[in-house]
């Protein structure tokens, strides 16, 4: 488990279950633990999915750092002038 989320001061009070969204060959079971402001607190392999058993890809495993970080572009940007200038479309 990360350090962030072991740091989280919510913690999970729900959980679900669902599959990998990505294009991806391995099709993996997830389970989805939402923190009580409704928030993904963490992102499990499903324990009842025999391929994943609990565990997945780190790429997936910290999604709920991915898509509440600041930075994350929430809106199409386009390329103006030299490389690291956007603006929003
Ligand atoms: S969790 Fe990772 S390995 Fe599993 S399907 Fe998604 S991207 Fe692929």
């Amino acid at each position: 488990m990360s350090k962030v989320l072991d740091k989280n001061p919510d913690p999970p009070i729900r959980t679900f279950k669902t599959v990998c969204p990505h294009d991806c060959p391995s099709a993996c079971g997830l389970e989805v633990k939402l923190d009580k402001k409704g928030k993904v607190a963490k992102v499990y392999g499903g324990r009842q999915h025999s391929y994943t058993d609990g565990v997945i890809c780190a790429k997936v495993s910290r999604y709920s750092e991915r898509i509440y970080h600041p930075d994350r572009v929430m809106t199409p940007l386009r390329r103006e002038g030299k490389k690291g200038q956007w603006r929003i479309c």
